[in-house]
């Protein structure tokens, strides 16, 4: 399965940073080569960063309503993204769970409107790090992954990103160890789930990759890739974590 490196560049960028688009779409042929590759910049820059990339490097979104239009201010839809240009939609991201209050089964219906828009939709899960320190790990990402993965979910509509919330931003990772017992167990939920469909579910790992430790967590047996925020906004440090990806069988 090909690795995925998507960037989330979070509540940043102006049209100043398509340049560094550009320098990841530049590169994206050759850097692309055995790995896919995405890029969510914030809504008001997708179309332009659609234009920007030139075919050459897919855009998604960081979220999307579930709705496909309607009464609903502020909001964007699955279908809108999809006609700005996106390829991909992250939801449920730790920071929409924390700071909007997003619930499990909001998030499985924002997923749901992923795929009928013909989007990929990133679903994000992972603990706090009092739930880690309360041996509760397992259990709250367990219980995420059911709740908001759709039944319907296979791997060309869907990748799953285990990202620790304590590991987003901080400069801390989990051991190799601890990132490959959870894409265990999410991955055996997910076959014992979904069944064939399960198996082909890429699970990304996401929290304060960089360039330094790229190789080494993507080397990690069942990582199929990674989410990462604040290492995406410049493409020179976005290039040499995906220099750090592998074909993986
Ligand atoms: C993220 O926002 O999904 C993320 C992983 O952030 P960072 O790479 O900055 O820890």
């Amino acid at each position: 399965m090909r690795q995925l490196i998507a960037g989330n560049w979070k509540m940043n960028g102006l049209g100043a940073q398509l340049s560094e688009i550009e320098a990841v779409a530049a590169a994206a042929s050759e850097a692309g080569r055995l790995v896919d590759l995405l890029i969510c910049p914030p809504a008001t820059l997708i179309s332009r960063a659609v234009a920007a990339a030139k075919d050459r490097l897919p855009i998604g979104g960081q979220n999307c309503h579930a709705e496909v239009s309607g009464a609903f201010t502020g909001e964007v839809s699955a279908e809108m993204l999809r006609d700005a240009g996106a390829y991909a939609v992250i939801v449920g991201h730790s920071e929409r769970r924390q700071h909007f209050g997003e619930t499990d089964a909001q998030i499985a219906a924002k997923a749901k409107a992923a795929r009928r828009a013909g989007l990929l939709a990133i679903i994000c899960v992972g603990e706090t790090e009092a739930e880690r320190d309360a041996g509760k790990a397992a259990d709250v990402v367990a219980k995420q992954a059911s709740a908001s993965v759709p039944a319907s979910a296979e791997g060309s509509s869907t990748a799953v990103a285990y990202e620790p919330v304590w590991a987003i931003g901080t400069g801390r990772t989990p051991t190799s160890a601890d990132i490959r017992d959870m894409h265990e167990q999410i991955r055996r939920q997910l076959v014992n789930r979904l069944g064939e469909a399960g198996r082909g579910i890429r699970i990304l790992y996401g929290g304060s990759v960089k360039p330094e430790n790229a190789r080494e967590i993507l080397a990690i047996e069942d990582v199929g890739g990674a989410l990462v925020g604040g290492a995406s906004l410049k493409a020179r440090d976005f290039l040499a974590i995906v220099a750090g990806a592998s074909a993986k069988p």
